[in-house]
């Protein structure tokens, strides 16, 4: 055991199957233990029931579904709270009781020094206002999960037919949407999305979003679909999406968008040789819009060496390589086999640095070729790979000085946003804005975009420093 390793402090992670998976996490950076998951029960045919319902979801060729069918597939289904939500301060959100006027002194408050309530109030809204304006990268950004509320209700009006059962209540819960609902979520946007003009509505819908949340790069990825009943192909797929960009751009929209083209595991080699080839054509049409491979899906699916030679095959082509690793436990001979390529990013890489569920020889292969990692941390604790926010695997990489950026994965469904995910970490790891602010610029060095693009965002990002920091 190397002194590195000595370094550290272990925690465990309980699963379903009964084992404890110690989890590495380093205490300077972790100073308060988390609350401890209350303990979980729950009858085994409902939890069945989930992975079945997940599978299904992998069988609709959604590249995106993959964290809650794998929680599903080791852990207890229990809603996790993801962040407190903040109280409302708007007056309108409080029933409104007209004072009684009896003469003398108004019986409402006088004007006078903020109380400690308002000062919180108001400590917290000047945090959010921060983290908007923070200009921020966005790298790990699965399309379908993406599409927010409002648009899946602009959708679902256009298709009166359509008869989704629980779909607005599920739609209108928001953060408050258990696994379950999320799993309901992603059945809803695959029924309402199978026109290429549905196609095109959110992808503009989601990159407006991004741009208003102060995303000023952003990686979308997606796997081409095709629907038989409306005539659409893999290709008007991704045809369509990159108009939506194109259109996006037309319109001065203040955010530089790339396309990463996804493999769903579970279509297989066949699928994904298919996948790699049309990447390699829209990777010489598209003018570097489409910059990239994702690799993603039920990671139980198929073998990571199943994927090695279309993968080798899109990097010999100047594909970059966006590879989701290690969401599971021991997986480490085929995390081992896909980091000999090596991959540009890795996402989410949860069991990376994981003693019992990884192994010490991922973490040197990861550090040796600067992998950078894609992390999400409210998409972890809502799917419950990881059981709470301090003992996210984003304080360890963090405290080695490993390049890491913070992503959403599915802000749609989880109902969160980069700004929320930049605020989220600060607190649960006491970091500065100062640090949040080092953070961001830092993700600049891990797009896939050119150098003059990296240049560009580094100026803007410059420019923007003082009017943030006065
Ligand atoms: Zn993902």
């Amino acid at each position: 055991m190397s002194l590195f390793w000595l370094s550290l402090t272990h925690v465990s992670l309980v699963l379903l199957c009964g084992g404890a998976v110690p989890l590495r996490l380093c205490s300077a950076v972790c100073p308060q233990p988390g609350p401890a998951a209350p303990p979980v029960s729950r009858p085994l045919e409902r939890r069945g029931a989930a992975v079945g319902r997940a599978f299904h979801l992998n069988k609709l060729d959604l590249g995106a579904v993959i964290e809650f069918r794998l929680a599903c597939a080791f852990r207890e289904l229990r809603e996790v709270p993801v962040a407190a939500e903040p109280r409302c301060a708007e007056p309108r959100c409080a029933p409104f009781r007209r004072p009684a006027l009896q003469g003398g002194a108004p019986p409402w408050p006088r004007p006078g020094p903020p109380s400690a309530r308002t000062g919180a109030v108001m400590a917290a809204e000047r945090e959010r206002r921060f983290y908007r304006e923070l200009p921020k990268v966005e790298l790990h950004a699965h399309l379908n999960g993406c599409i927010s509320s409002s648009t899946m209700r602009k959708l679902m009006a256009q298709k009166p037919d359509l008869q989704i059962q629980n779909g607005m209540t599920v739609i209108d819960k928001g953060k408050k949407r258990t696994l379950d609902e999320c799993f309901q979520m992603f059945q809803i946007i695959y029924q309402i999305t199978t026109r290429t003009e549905d196609i095109l509505l959110i992808t503009k819908d989601v990159i407006k979003e991004f741009a208003d949340d102060g995303v000023k790069y952003l990686e979308l990825r997606s796997t081409p679909r095709e629907e038989k009943s409306t005539g659409m192909t893999k290709r008007m797929y991704v045809e369509t999406v990159l108009e939506g960009i194109k259109q996006c751009k037309e319109e001065g929209l203040d955010i530089d968008v790339r396309l990463l083209i996804a493999i769903n595991r579970r279509g297989g080699p066949a699928v994904a040789k298919q996948t790699v080839k049309l990447a390699e054509e829209f990777l010489l049409s598209t003018d570097g819009v489409v910059v990239g491979l994702d690799l993603s899906g039920d990671p139980t699916a198929g073998h990571g060496q199943d994927f090695l030679e279309p993968l080798s095959e899109a990097k010999k082509a100047g594909l970059k390589l966006a590879l989701h690793l290690s969401e599971i436990p021991n997986q480490e001979a085929e995390t081992k086999i896909l980091l000999g390529l090596p991959p540009d990013r890795i996402g989410h890489g949860t069991f990376l640095n994981s003693a019992t569920a990884g192994s010490e020889e991922l973490v040197p292969l990861v550090r040796q070729n600067h992998i950078p990692i894609e992390l999400c941390m409210t998409s972890n604790i809502k799917t419950q790979t990881v059981p709470s926010c301090d003992k996210h695997h984003f304080g360890y990489w963090y405290s080695i000085g490993h390049p890491a950026v913070l992503c959403t994965d599915d802000k749609g469904v989880f109902a969160t946003d980069l700004s929320q995910e930049y605020e989220l970490v600060a607190k649960t790891f006491n970091l500065t804005r100062s640090q949040m602010w080092d953070l961001s610029y830092e993700s600049i060095n891990y797009i896939f975009a050119s150098n003059a693009v990296k240049s560009k965002l580094r100026e803007q990002w410059c420019k923007m420093k003082p009017a943030l920091f006065d």
